[in-house]
């Protein structure tokens, strides 16, 4: 049977004067020193990133651990953590569920896809929520869901402004029809939120899509985003699939979101503090 026989090819082996000139032509790179801007595309190095890990040729804000997120925006010491041991339940017993979620809490330190609290921006109290694409691609959980709902609740209670940080997939197929509902408990408690006169802002980051943009992430008296931040409800090839039509490349962008009045304004990572800090103080409560 020739046909199933291996194959066989012939080694040619590269003269030495070959090898030298391969050698030459290719500058010494150290490994893991440059990045490229998954926005622009250009090469950068992680030094020109900065601690606040932005592209300065276009803006993108590189996604960030949801702790260095707040080390960014709030003052020193000021954060309290809130809900950090609301039990993990696996509501349909999907296969590796369980082990998924605890390999990530010992991976990352942290309980679930989102840090909610209370802490300070420029002296001003406030209950902060940042969601972090490293964890299941901060899908959410009913964990997630209870978490956030709480933050608005307590809000509520202590009659504090509301800040989110949304970077999500959306759902967590893991726990079937269980994370749609989170849409609605959190959207629930946001609207009771904004009944009281409370005030609710949100700061769009990388990405933020499905079902965390059908609900809280799109209800700020506020909707503030990242330059080049990729925001959305259903991914783009399954929207061109549907409709049948190319889409534009800016698609989803911020930058096209806010030429149509999704959101307020883009505001560079470097400048976000001072914007919720000023934010904060028009719109507080007085007397
Ligand atoms: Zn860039």
């Amino acid at each position: 049977m020739g046909l199933f026989k291996k194959r066989e090819y012939i080694r040619i082996t590269p003269s030495q004067s070959e090898k030298k000139e391969s050698t030459q032509a290719k500058p010494f790179v150290p490994d893991g020193a440059w990045e490229k801007c998954p926005s622009c595309h250009k090469p950068l190095h992680k030094k020109e990133l900065g601690a606040e890990r932005t592209c300065h040729n276009c803006g993108y804000g590189f996604r960030i651990a949801a702790s260095r997120r707040l080390k960014l925006i709030v003052d020193e010491d000021s954060f309290e953590a809130w809900d950090t041991d609301i039990a993990f339940r696996n509501p349909i017993d999907f296969p590796d569920y369980e082990d998924k979620v605890q390999k990530m809490k010992d991976k990352l330190e942290m309980d679930e896809a989102v840090i909610t609290g209370r802490g300070k921006i420029n002296g001003h109290e406030v209950v902060i929520g940042v969601m972090d694409s490293r964890f299941i691609m901060g899908s959410m959980s009913s964990v997630v869901g209870e978490k956030i709902t709480r933050a608005f609740e307590k809000a509520l209670e202590l009659e504090l402004p509301v800040i989110m940080f949304t970077a999500s997939g959306g759902a967590r197929m893991q726990e079937g029809i269980l994370s749609l509902m989170q849409m609605a408990k959190i959207s629930g408690a946001v609207k009771k939120h904004s009944e009281a006169g409370l005030f609710y802002i949100t700061v769009l980051t990388d990405p933020t899509t499905g079902g965390v943009t059908a609900s809280f992430g799109m209800q700020g008296d506020i909707i503030l985003a990242e330059p080049q931040t990729m925001i959305g409800f259903a991914g783009r090839r399954v929207i061109e699939q549907t409709i049948r039509q190319k889409l534009p490349d800016d698609f989803q962008k911020a930058e096209f979101l806010l030429d149509r009045g999704f959101i307020d304004k883009i505001v560079p990572r470097n400048e976000l503090r001072s914007t919720l800090g000023l934010l904060l103080e028009m719109h507080q409560k007085r007397g």
